[in-house]
C-alpha cells in the first residue's frame, strides 16, 4: 500500500549525532559565519533517545580532533575523566601475566584523555545546539533514496506498526527528508550506509572488505585506590586463542569508576566465537579480578569496531552524499582509536559543504573536495601508516607483532598480509573447526554468578536497552529454514553465541519434535551489529527499529 508521507526539505541532512555528525554540523555553522554566508538549513537526526544514547567506546581520546574543532574545549567544560598518566601492556596466559618492558609507540597514550564517549557526545551536542542547530534525537533513518544515481532523500522509520506489519491506531508514517547533500555519520556498519553500498556499488570498487571486532564493556565502581584516574592498561592474550585477533583494556575513570572491556575479531574461524563469554572469562583472570573484585558493575554495552583502516575505506563521496566517521572506516587499527578521526572527518566534510553551498553544486565533482582535504590531512597520514596493521595478524598474535614491528620500525611490509575476505567467510563449520583447533572454548562454560560475572540478560539490563515489543522485528531473517536446518547442522547456530545480548536462542520446535528452531527477542538488542556482519549465511539483516529505542548508555 502506498503511504502518503510528509516531505521535509533541508539543505543538509546529517544522519547520526556522534562525534563525526556533530563535528560536521559545528563546522558548517562556524564556517558559514566566517564566510559571511547565510546559515544553511541543517537537519541532524539520530536514532537514540538522546544525544549520546548510542555512543559507546573504551575510550581513550586523542585530543587532536576536538582541539581542532573547539580549541578551548577544556574551558567549555568538555567532560574528560582524566588525562592519561600511566600506560602499560600486559600479556595474559590463563593464570599468569607478563608486563611488557616497553610500550609500542602506537599504544603510548600520554597527552590523551580517558573519556566516557556517551558523556562526551552529549556535551558536543550541547555545543552544536548553542550554535542554533537542533539535534532531532529519536528520529531513525530507514531507507536511503537514490534517484538517477544521486542520493536525494532519507525516509525515516514508520511508527505504530504491529509485529505483522499492520498499522496500529497510533500509526505515524515516516517522513521523507529531501536534502541537497546527505552526510551519513551513523557509526559502524550503519544501515543507511549499507543501503548506499548496495545502491551505489562503485563506492566500494577500490576497497578491501572491512574487518570488524566486537567490543564488550562494563563500567565498574571499585574500592578507592585500586587504579588511578588516567591509568591505562592494554591487555593481550587470554582468553583469546593465539590464532585469533583481539584483546582487552582497563581504563581508570574519575570517581572510582573503571572501564573494562574486551574486543574479539569477527574473522574468527570458531563458530562458537562468543565475545561476551570471552569478556567474562577475561574478568576472571587474577590480574583483572584484583582490580574489580569487591566492586559493583554499573553499566554494560557492546558495539562493533571497523578495524581494517585505510584499505577498507570506501569512496568518501558521491552525488549528494558524504560518508564520515566509523561509517567510512575512520579508525586507526594500530591504536584502536577513532574518535579524533571521526571528528576530523566531520570537519573536512563540513568545510566541503560550505564550498558546495557557495558554488550551489552538490555533485560528485564538487564533493570530491572532501577527499582532497583528506588526502592532505594528518588523518590520511595516520591511517596510511597503520594500513597493514590488521592484516599483519592474519597468522596469529606472535607473527602479527613481528610483522607490525617491522612495519613500524623500518617501514617494511614483508608480505602481502591484506584482508581479502569478509569476516563471516573465515568461519569454519563445527567439524572442520574441531579438526583444526579442538573444541572451543576449551573449558566448561563459566557459571555466571551475576555478581562478578554476568549472563547476557543481566548485562543487557545495565545497558538501559528499551524497545517496544509490538513492532516488526528489526532483525530481518531472510530464511528461517536455513537457520533451523543447514546452519544447525553445519555451524551450530553461531548467532546464539556471537550476539552479546541474548537476542538469538534455539528452542524446542513443537511442530517438529526432536528438532530446534530459532527464536528471536529483538527487544534485547543493543544495536552492536555483530549479527549482520558475522552470520555465515548472511541471512540476518539489521534494520532500524522505531526511533528513540535501543540502548540508553550513560557513562559508557
Ligand atoms: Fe548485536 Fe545483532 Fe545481538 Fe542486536 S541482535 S545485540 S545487533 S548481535
Amino acid at each position: 500500500m502506498d503511504i502518503e508521507r510528509e516531505i521535509l526539505e533541508t539543505d543538509i541532512l546529517i544522519v547520526g549525532a556522534g562525534p563525526a555528525g556533530l563535528a560536521a554540523a559545528y563546522t558548517i555553522a562556524k564556517e558559514a559565519e566566517k564566510a559571511s554566508i547565510e546559515m544553511p538549513e541543517i537537519l541532524l537526526i539520530d536514532k537514540g533517545s538522546y544525544t549520546g544514547a548510542h555512543s559507546l567506546s573504551g575510550a581513550v581520546m586523542d585530543p587532536k580532533g576536538i582541539s581542532e574543532l573547539i580549541p578551548d574545549f577544556k574551558d567549555k567544560n568538555c567532560p574528560l575523566e582524566a588525562e592519561v598518566n600511566k600506560d602499560s601492556i600486559l600479556y595474559l596466559s590463563e593464570k599468569g601475566s607478563i608486563k611488557l618492558p616497553f610500550t609500542p609507540p602506537a599504544l603510548k597514550n600520554h597527552g590523551n584523555y580517558v573519556i566516557s564517549l556517551n558523556k562526551f557526545t552529549a556535551w558536543l551536542g550541547e555545543q552544536v545546539e548553542a550554535l542554533g542547530i537542533d539535534v532531532y534525537a529519536g528520529m531513525a533513518g530507514y531507507d536511503l533514496i537514490v534517484e538517477e544515481g544521486k542520493v536525494s532523500a532519507v525516509q525515516t522509520v514508520d511508527m505504530g506498526v504491529d509485529k505483522e506489519g499492520n498499522q496500529r491506531s497510533n500509526f505515524e508514517p515516516g517522513s521523507l527528508i529531501k536534502a541537497k547533500v546527505t552526510l551519513l555519520c551513523e557509526g559502524v556498519h550503519g544501515s543507511l550506509t549499507r543501503h548506499a553500498f548496495e545502491k551505489l556499488p562503485e563506492l566500494l570498487e577500490n576497497s578491501l572488505p572491512q574487518a570488524y571486532l566486537t567490543g564488550v564493556k562494563e563500567v565498574w565502581e571499585i574500592p578507592e585506590g585500586r587504579i588511578k584516574p588516567g591509568e591505562v592498561i592494554h591487555v593481550m592474550g587470554y582468553p583469546q586463542p593465539q590464532h585469533e585477533y583481539g584483546g582487552g583494556w582497563v581504563y581508570g575513570m574519575a570517581d572510582n569508576l573503571v572501564s573494562v572491556g574486551y574486543t574479539v575479531g569477527l574473522n574468527s574461524p570458531n563458530p562458537k566465537n562468543d565475545p561476551h563469554l570471552k569478556f567474562q572469562m577475561y574478568k576472571e583472570h587474577p590480574e583483572i579480578k584484583k582490580i574489580l573484585d569487591g566492586g559493583t558493575m554499573r553499566h554494560y554495552g557492546a558495539k562493533t569496531i571497523p578495524d581494517n583502516g585505510y584499505y577498507s575505506m570506501p569512496q568518501l563521496y558521491h552525488d549528494g552524499l558524504m560518508l564520515c566517521g566509523d561509517s567510512a572506516g575512520f579508525l586507526d587499527p594500530s591504536r584502536l582509536k577513532g574518535i579524533h578521526l571521526a571528528i576530523k572527518s566531520g570537519i573536512m566534510a563540513g568545510e566541503t559543504v560550505i564550498d558546495a553551498l557557495q558554488a550551489n553544486d552538490f555533485s560528485k565533482d564538487s564533493l570530491s573536495g572532501y577527499k582532497k582535504r583528506f588526502d592532505a590531512s594528518w588523518a590520511k597520514e595516520e591511517l596510511y601508516k597503520s594500513r597493514n596493521f590488521h592484516g599483519s595478524f592474519k597468522s596469529g598474535l606472535m607473527m602479527g607483532m613481528f610483522y607490525t614491528g617491522m612495519q613500524m620500525m623500518f617501514g617494511i611490509n614483508l608480505f602481502n598480509r591484506r584482508v581479502n575476505k569478509r569476516d563471516h567467510e573465515y568461519m569454519l563449520p563445527i567439524d572442520e573447526y574441531r579438526r583444526a583447533h579442538g573444541e572451543e572454548p576449551p573449558k566448561p562454560l563459566l557459571k555466571f554468578d551475576n555478581n562478578y560475572t554476568f549472563d547476557k540478560l543481566s548485562d543487557v539490563y545495565k545497558s538501559g536497552t528499551m524497545h517496544e515489543e509490538e513492532q516488526p522485528s528489526h532483525l530481518q531473517i531472510a530464511d528461517f529454514d536455513v537457520c533451523n536446518t543447514k546452519c544447525t547442522e553445519e555451524y551450530g547456530n553461531p548467532c546464539q553465541h556471537f550476539c552479546p545480548a541474548h537476542v538469538y536462542e534455539m528452542v524446542d520446535n513443537d511442530a517438529n519434535p526432536g528438532r530446534q528452531k530459532l527464536q528471536l527477542t529483538p527487544s534485547n538488542c543493543v544495536h552492536c551489529k555483530t549479527c549482520d556482519i558475522a552470520d555465515p549465511y548472511q541471512v540476518i539483516r539489521w534494520v532500524t527499529p522505531q526511533g528513540g529505542e535501543g540502548p540508553n548508555y550513560t557513562n559508557c
